[in-house]
Formats: structure tokens, sequence, C-alpha cells
């Protein structure tokens, strides 16, 4: 069939700078470039361009430019670019469309029509640089009250504290699963992790044995696949999660394709090399809140109490309701994750139209558990989107204790949000579990780009609160005095919990 598809992207050379090295031909890894050896010239084909520009920035004399085909549809408000693209797509393929990474619609980005205070004159600010300011975040189940004993001169806590995470940061890198990116992006952020004094998810897909050596910074993950799940493995994270749903694709299961299942993701996943690996849609031993709650404990007992247990769900229309329900079960943790989170393959039309904004979910939630006077028995992770510091500082302020980040420890590992992680191709060697393809991402490298970008946001935070006069980041945990809207409707601040800016 003929396609009628336009060239999203056009390849251009400077063909007098080009050396014909080939180094493009070898770093793409979508066929885009080849040698034409009749006119001894390196030349593109542009359909195949997903704009990763691998091969831009390895070009070594910068003779590549990638740009967006002007050649566009007849498009008009209605019927944009991507709709009719879709449809001829769909018209060719006659199946649903997979998408990798984070809903890339217009929807409205809270974090961008909020701002933060900043004290003058009267409650002077704090200056980062010579005065302490603390990050440290606890996660977990708090006691209301604390009861000391006295004796001896001595005090003494009295009340028994759950067992919690301690992060020194509230920034936490989010669930991805070996199979969905390669042990390379495992261990760089599970080193990163350890350096940042913070945790690492390892996603439903099992933990490789070379890193339990970092276990003590790692949260493991239980799904409704139960990959890789087994007493060793539950008791070698620091925290427990359960995951019940996921931002980029509330309400339905995972899959993956049984040509990415290699001997040694078999082996880690605990199923048959070659196989599919299928996440139903919902845990089949979970159909009500007391279902929740057995599994729970089920993993508490498992683990004989020393660990929290966190579960995880999309944001969707009742958070509040759900996330009240979950802490009544005895989760310890709450993740939730909004319309933006992002996974390595997603059909496009669930991706892009189901869940909500992460930022209304944080405040809705907050306010229900303050309401019901259970704010303290959980700590709530948002996630999804969370793009800088700003966002991880507006998060806490709407009532988060710490923010989870996936997509931007991506991207400072090298993705450039080119979207096509379900294709297993991954230029940047991050979404991808081919051997050859895996070595590009050197973990050395990878992690030191993560420490770096997680030190640089706790620098920008504590800079935040000192202008905010705040010395914790405990203090602005749903202190939304610390927030006002812009552009944004009465019911839009009503639900923020936020004030006017002017007001
Ligand atoms: S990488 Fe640059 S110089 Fe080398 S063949 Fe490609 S376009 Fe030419
Ligand atoms: S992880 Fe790789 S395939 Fe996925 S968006 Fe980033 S660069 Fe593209």
């Amino acid at each position: 069939m003929r396609t009628y598809l336009l060239p999203e992207y056009i390849v251009e050379r400077d063909d007098l700078k080009c050396t014909r090295c080939k180094i493009c031909i070898e770093q793409c890894t979508y066929g885009v470039h080849y040698y034409n050896a009749a006119k001894n010239i390196i030349e593109s084909r542009s359909e195949r361009c997903v704009n990763c520009l691998r091969c831009v920035l390895f070009c070594p004399v910068n003779a590549i430019t990638v740009r967006r085909n002007l050649n566009a549809y007849r498009e008009n408000y209605h019927w944009t670019y991507e709709f009719i693209a879709s449809i001829k797509r769909q018209a060719e393929l006659g199946s649903a469309l997979l998408s990798g990474m984070g809903c890339d619609r217009p929807y409205l980005t809270f974090w961008d029509k909020l701002l933060l205070n900043a004290c003058q004159v009267t409650n002077p600010p704090i200056d980062p640089i010579r005065e302490p300011i603390e990050i440290r975040t606890y996660l977990g189940r708090k006691p209301k009250i604390l009861e000391f004993k006295t004796g001896d001169g001595d005090i003494e806590l009295e009340t028994k504290i759950a067992p919690d995470l301690c992060a020194e940061t509230p920034i936490l890198f989010a669930a991805m699963s070996y199979g969905a990116v390669n042990l390379n992006v495992h261990e760089a952020l599970a080193r990163a992790a350890v350096e940042c004094g913070t945790y690492f998810n390892c996603g439903e897909g099992g933990l490789h044995p070379n890193l339990y050596k970092y276990s003590e910074h790692i949260i493991v993950q239980v799904a409704s696949g139960r990959f890789g799940v087994d007493l060793k493995y539950l008791n070698a994270g620091a925290a427990i999660e359960i995951k019940i749903g996921q931002g980029a694709k509330p309400g339905i299961g995972g899959h993956l394709p049984g040509e990415k299942v290699s001997k040694d993701i078999a082996a880690v996943r605990m199923i048959p090399a070659g196989t599919d690996a299928l996440s139903p849609a919902p845990h089949h031993d979970i159909y009500s809140i007391e279902d929740l709650r057995q599994l729970i404990y089920a993993l508490k007992e498992a683990t004989e109490y020393t660990k929290p247990v966190a579960v995880k769900i999309a944001a969707v229309h009742n958070s509040a309701a759900i996330a009240s329900g979950i802490a009544r079960a005895g989760a310890d943790i709450i993740v939730l994750d909004g319309v933006r989170g992002a996974t390595g393959a997603a059909p496009k039309i669930i991706r892009d139209n189901v869940g909500i904004p992460i930022e209304l979910a944080i405040a809705s939630v907050d306010q229900r558990l303050r309401e019901e006077g259970i704010r303290n028995e959980v700590s709530l992770i948002a996630s999804g989107g969370i793009r800088n510091s700003a966002d991880v500082v507006k998060a806490i302020a709407l009532g988060a204790d710490a923010v989870y980040i996936g997509t931007a420890a991506l991207i400072a590992m090298g993705c450039t949000l080119c979207q096509r992680c379900y294709t297993g191709k991954c230029s940047w060697g991050i979404a991808t579990t081919d051997p050859e393809i895996s070595k590009r991402l050197n973990p050395e490298d990878a992690y030191k780009r993560v420490v770096n970008l997680v030190r640089a946001w706790n620098i920008e935070i504590k800079e935040m609160l000192g202008a905010m006069g705040m010395d914790s980041i405990e203090s602005l945990r749903g202190n939304r005095e610390q927030l006002r809207g812009v552009g944004l409707t009465d019911r839009e601040l009503k639900i923020l919990g936020v004030k006017m800016a002017g007001e």
C-alpha cells in the first residue's frame, strides 16, 4: 500500500561539510542514513526520521540539520496535524497506535499557572548559602503526637515510629521496569539514588542480581504480573510499592512483547524467555479496599513489618476518595501518577485522553486526607511530568511530601523525547534491551548526569525555600498560602486551594 503519510521531519545534510565518515549511518537505529556509492554521498530517508537527534549530535562536523517538514496537511483548528496523521496511519496499519513517554496534548499545565511567594521587608528571606535549609524528607506513616518519657535526666522517645524512608532530597526516581529499559539504565539510576541519598523504584520487572548491592536505596514494585516477586526480592527493597495504576495508561495493563524478553530479563522476571510478559489490567486478587488491605498486610507480614508499603494509582476522577480508602487500608505512602506520567509503551488514545492532571489530584487528595484527619498516616508522592525544581516546590506546596521524576532523569541521560520507546530501538540506548544498542548508554556517564541534575535542583529548591523565608521543606508541605494562581477560574482555584494572584 502506498503511504499517504507525510514525513514528519526532513533531514538535510551540508554536502560540502560532510566527510563521508558514516557515523550517522552507524548511529541511526531507524535506518535513516545510507551511503550512495555511485554518487559517493550520504543520503537520508526522511520518512524514517523520528527526530531523536542522535546523528545531529554525533556528526563530527555538524553537517546535519533535522527540521519539521514544512509540507503540512491542510490542517485547521479542529483537524490538527496530529489527528489527520493518526487517521492516515491507522488506515494503513489497521491497529491501535502506540506511543512512548507521556501525554503531549495541550491540556492546561497548572504548574505554569501557579506562582510562588517570596518574603519582603517584614519577614526576611533566608540566604541558603549562609544558613542551613533542610530538604531531608521522611516518607511513611507519622504519629499524630510524640510521647516521651523522662528519667535520670534523659529524655526517651516513647512513641513507636513506623518504618519509613529517609531521603536527602524530596526527589525520587520513578518506576521503570527492567525490560522497558535496560540494565545500564537501572544501574545508573540505582547509583545516582545512592549518591543523592534518595531512592530508585525498580518497576515491575524484578531486580537484577547485580543491583542487590544498592537495595537500601531501591523501592521494589509489586504489580499485577508479580514479575520477579519472591521473598528475597521483597526483603531486598527499602520499601515495597504496589502498582495499581499508572498515569500514562490508567485502567489498562502492561505488555512486554516476547521478542524483548531475553534470557536475562526472563530470569529476573521469573518467566520463560521469549514469552510475552503481560501484566493484567486488574490485580486478580484485588476487587475492593479490603482486598487491597490484605495484600498490603501480606507484604508487611512477609517483611516482618520493617518496610513501608506504598500504593501507586493513576490520578483519575475520584482520586481523593480512592486515596482515602488506600490510607485506611494501611498503606504508608500513596503515589499519585498524573496524566502526564510517562511509559515505555501505551496506546496513544489512552495515554492522551485518560486521567487528570497531577496538580489537581495532589491538591484534592491532600485536602481530603486533612479533612478526614488522616493526613499524617500516609505520605504522598506526586509523579507525572515534573519538569524542574519549581514544579517540585509547587507540588509540595500543594500537598505532596515528595515527587518521583522519570522523564526528567531520562532526559538528563540523553533521551530527546522522540516518543519511540515502544519500538525498542531507542537510539540513546535507554528504552531498549538490544544488547548492542544498550551499550550506547554508559552507566558511569548517565549516573553522573542524573546526580548533577538532582544536585542542581536541590540548590534551586533551597533558593526558593529561602526566598519564602523557610528553613525546612517540611514547613512547605500543603502550605498553599505560598502559592497564587494566574489565569485560572474560581473553580480551578478552589480545587487547588489557592488564592488568585493579587489577593
Ligand atoms: S556523520 Fe556527518 S560527516 Fe559523517 S557521514 Fe554523516 S553527515 Fe557526513
Ligand atoms: S527513551 Fe529513547 S526512544 Fe524513548 S523518548 Fe527517549 S530517546 Fe526516544
